[in-house]
Formats: C-alpha cells, structure tokens, sequence
C-alpha cells in the first residue's frame, strides 16, 4: 500500500534509460509511492557505455546524478528524475571475484534533493577473458557467462575501440572471437560480459532490490519540514567499552536526516548495545599485551 498523503503520491517521475530499467524501478515507486515512473526517449549513451567506447566523464555517483539532470531537458515539464550506473569487475581486494555496485540517483529539483542510493553485490556473472581463434575453451566460458540470457560482447585485444554488441547465437559469437583474435596483434580475442541491464538478469535484480531501497527511502518524511527522504546521513564511532568505558570504534550514535533542509536527529544504536565488548577496545588491549607498558 502506498503512504497516504506522499507528495509523489499520483506523480510522474523520469527515469532516464535505453535499456528497460523501469522494469525493475517501476514496481517499488508504484507500490511504495503511488508515483508513476516515466521513460523518455534519451540517448544516454553520449554519458559512457559499459562497453567502453565513450569515456565516462566521472565517477559512478556523478554520471548517475547527471543522468537525471539530463532527463529534465528531454521532459522539462517533470520535477522528479531518476537515474542508475552500475559499476561491475573484479573487487580490489579479493581480485579473482568479481562484484558490483549500483548507484541509483534521485533528483527532486524543486525541493533541491539529489540522493544516490547505493547497493554493493557478489551476485553477477561478470566475466573478461581472452582466448585464440579455434581455443575449445571458448564454449566452456561461453555457457559459464550465461548466454544467451545473459549478453556478452566481443573485442580485438589489441584494439579494444571497437567492441561487438548485438551478438544473438553461439556460432555469432564464435565467429565474432575468432575474427577479432585472428586481427589482433596478439593473436586473442576478448569476450567480456555485457553488463547492459537488459541483457543482464542478474543486474536487474540487483538493480529492482535497489530501486525498493531507495523507494522506502522516500517515503519517509522529514519530521521538520516533510520532504521526502529521511533517514540515516551518519553515524558516530566511540561506544564505550564494557569494562574501562573508555571509546571503542563500534558505532556509538546513527543519525538520521533530511535530505532537503538541515534537520538532523542522533538516535541510539538499533540493536540496543549499550556497551562495546571488551576485546574492542584498544585500552583494555593495549594493558593486557603489554602488561608493563610504562616502565622502562
Ligand atoms: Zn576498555
Ligand atoms: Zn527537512
């Protein structure tokens, strides 16, 4: 049931996509909000594609926000935008597994609110690997990437410009990877996962989990000036320690605030902890290994 009396109750909302993301992001708005996601006809990929022709101009978060200003031109007659980024490969720290995140932005430019939602995941089936014309193992990583559900493009090693999109059938794609290996300056062609939302089931279930996050978000009114969008902004380390009550780093304090005018409310953890344990903090520690410190 949608709140009542929401102020994007019955209210459009842009969603600016070419690859069928109000699929995912219309339910929760119309559920949770009432409001009702619109597509315009936009040509995101000037902003940067996933296949990497376009350079991005920003990070995730700043394309994701310029996105939905963008949509204001294309339906100036909307004060509401939405607009989403993904950023998917291999995690720093843990280099053989790759991860994603999703970066949802949320423009209200009447109400000067510019929100982005972020969602991190293991769940994807982002894959890039280079093989030779005629390598079996071609097929093998073909299927382990999901296709065809899942889309993967195409590209010469040695000139990664160029990337082949479209590719429907396995012998298309095959055909495709040992044309660009037998050009490339090394010999291998790259076949990458299309990380296209459309061509990603995995993507767009991410992508949905993060449109309800961001729609709950919403619904929540700020208690000193009810727009929309309340909730946590912060928190605050140094929950003292059960046995010296000295500060720990677990966290003391959440704060909770608006996302349009300055209100901010600290709340105590959820999870009632009053105290942090022991083994925490770096007092007690620091006293039991070294039980002499100070001396000399
Ligand atoms: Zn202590
Ligand atoms: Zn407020």
């Amino acid at each position: 049931m949608p709140v009542a009396g929401h102020p994007y109750a019955g209210r459009r909302i842009g969603l600016a996509t070419m690859h069928g993301k109000e699929r995912a992001l219309a339910p929760p708005f119309r559920r949770v909000l009432g409001a009702e996601i619109v597509v315009p006809v936009l040509d995101t990929d000037t902003l940067g594609t996933f296949s990497g022709e376009v350079p991005r101009p920003d990070t995730p978060v700043e394309t994701a926000l310029l996105k939905a200003d963008m949509l204001f031109e294309a339906m100036p007659e909307l004060d509401c935008a939405l607009a989403s980024e993904g950023s998917y490969g291999p995690i720093d720290r843990v280099p053989l597994v790759p991860g994603g995140v999703e970066f949802l932005a949320f423009v209200d430019r009447t109400r000067g609110i510019r929100h982005v939602e972020t969602l991190s995941t293991h769940r994807t089936n982002w894959r890039l690997q280079r093989f030779a014309a005629g390598d079996p193992a071609r097929l093998v990583a073909l299927k382990e990437m999901g296709f065809p559900a899942f889309g993967v493009f195409v590209v010469c090693s040695s000139d990664m410009s160029r990337p082949i999109k479209g590719l429907a059938t396995v012998e298309a794609v095959i055909d495709a990877m040992d044309r660009e290996a037998r050009r490339s300056v090394d010999g291998l062609a790259v076949l990458y996962s299309d990380m296209r939302a459309h061509k990603n089931p995995l993507r767009m279930s991410v992508l949905r989990a993060a449109g309800w996050k961001l729609a709950h978000r919403l619904a929540s009114l700020c208690p000193a000036c009810h727009a929309p969008g309340w909730g946590r902004i912060d928190s605050r380390r140094g929950l003292p320690c059960e046995a010296c009550g000295q500060p720990t780093h677990w966290i003391d304090f959440e704060i909770n605030g608006c996302l349009a005018c300055s209100h901010s409310e600290s709340r105590p953890r959820e999870d009632g902890r009053r105290v942090a344990a022991r083994s925490s903090c770096p007092s007690c520690r620091t006293a039991s290994l070294c039980p002499r410190s100070g001396e000399s």
